[in-house]
């Protein structure tokens, strides 16, 4: 049976007000919406209408879970199309699930765009994001020096417009200021993207590497050296992997980059840890460093107006981190610190069992090392350990899912709530 296929009409770009958006129509069956990157109107001759790449970019994920072909009606660069045909897809569709190959009917051309060469990190306020700019912002080889910071509503897991929206808008202020600390300008850019995906979302936040790429292609004529924030080493890298596509990102942003952009997967040199001291006794870092996904998309009930509750598994895993170095005085700005610094030992157990063993045992390692690790940790790791149990074994029935939000087991645990995952579950 033939597939059937999305077709990307020619690119073009409107301004609403003091924006500017690159669209293009994206036609499915009878059904035509349009998909958009949308930027302040100072960056509207940065937006590439030339090429379809960044549509291709955003779309392929959803094409290859729906098994879409991918017709576009404006030039493809020649290297993304061999890339994705040639590699990616044939290898990513043979190790993953969810996704299959498709077909890509596109005009190629290899000319270089001209470009203004600029050079962009994005900016979320995380640690990986932290790293990449200190690294790189004052590189001592020209042309690799960060010109750009890129902020984008790409990482939210929400499919809700307006709530996204408000939290775009709040978290663009935040991020400013640290651009501003920095000396650098900031591109903020919000997307639709995410309507293209099938919520709850399987691929849309699994393939991030596509999903980012989408919203630098978009700004082609501008920036042609792109530093995505590695999430993990190279030494972790695992193409059969079920958690995450971005333990292949060296490959998928190889695939990706083509005669007019570079990514490169920065930081994939560096563990967690280091990345951490790294950056630790940076002021902007101390000031801004955001891990708490409290925000994102939770009703959290949030203490003492400090952007990291302190409370949920990436704040404990950082404050772990912190107190490995000997840093968490450092961060009391940014996080709320109290209840870490007065039951460290307890807090230590729950940051073990709420985050992925990956994470936590490095952590754990490192402060048994320095002997930080004390004889109340393993009392209440003894008392933890059932209940952690029994929590692992629910989570996978719908009927104990239901009754743990009715419960508010998620806030008592986690001090917030994922409410686009809450409303996912209350549908079923
Ligand atoms: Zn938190």
């Amino acid at each position: 049976m033939m597939n059937k296929a999305i077709t990307i009409n020619h690119p073009y770009i409107i301004e609403i007000g003091d924006k500017a958006r690159l669209c293009a129509d994206i036609t499915l069956e009878d059904k035509v919406n349009t998909l958009y990157f949308e930027v302040d109107n100072i960056y509207k001759d940065a937006l590439c209408t030339e090429r379809s790449d960044a549509f291709v970019s955003a779309l392929l994920t959803t094409a290859m879970e729906n098994s879409y072909d991918i017709i576009c009606e404006t030039p493809l660069s020649e290297q993304l199309y061999y890339q994705l045909t040639e590699y990616y897809m044939p290898i990513v569709s043979k190790h993953q699930p969810y996704v299959t190959e498709v077909k890509i009917t596109a005009k190629l051309t290899s000319d270089k765009i001209n470009s203004k060469n600029g050079v962009a990190v994005g900016a979320s306020g995380g640690v990986d994001s932290f790293y990449s700019i200190i690294r790189h912002k004052d590189i001592d080889i020209e042309g690799r020096k960060i010109t750009h910071l890129l902020f984008n509503n790409v990482c939210t897991l929400d499919n809700n417009d307006e709530r996204i929206r408000e939290w775009y808008n709040k978290k663009r202020k935040e991020i400013q200021i640290i651009a501003d600390d920095f000396g650098l300008p900031l591109i903020s850019m919000y997307t639709n993207m995410y309507s293209f995906y099938n919520f709850p979302y399987k691929t849309f936040s699994y393939f991030f590497a596509f999903t980012y790429a989408a919203c630098v292609f978009a700004l082609q004529n501008l920036i042609s050296i792109y530093y995505q924030s590695a999430g993990f080493t190279l030494d972790d890298f695992d193409i059969n992997t079920r958690n995450d596509a971005a333990y292949f990102d060296v490959f998928n942003l190889k695939c990706l980059s083509t005669e007019s952009i570079v990514f490169y997967s920065a930081g994939t040199d560096k563990s967690r840890m280091e990345k951490v001291k790294f950056i630790a006794d940076n002021r902007t870092v101390q000031k801004f460093l955001n891990v708490c996904p409290v925000e994102v998309s939770g009703n959290s009930n949030i203490k003492d107006n400090k952007i990291n509750c302190g409370e949920c598994p990436k704040c404990l895993r950082t404050l772990s981190e912190l107190y490995a170095l000997d840093k968490v005085d450092d961060f009391a700005e940014s996080f709320s610190v109290e209840v870490f610094k007065r039951r460290t030992q307890h807090q230590l157990v729950k940051m073990y069992y709420l985050n992925s063993k990956a994470f936590s045992s490095d952590i754990i390692n490192e402060l048994k090392k320095q002997k930080k690790i004390k004889l109340t940790y393993y009392l209440w790791k003894c008392l933890y350990a059932p209940l952690y149990h029994i929590r692992s074994i629910l989570k996978n029935y719908s009927v104990f899912r239901k009754l743990y939000y009715r419960l508010n087991i998620d806030i008592l645990l986690y001090g917030f709530r994922n409410q686009s995952m809450y409303e996912s579950y209350n549908k079923e």
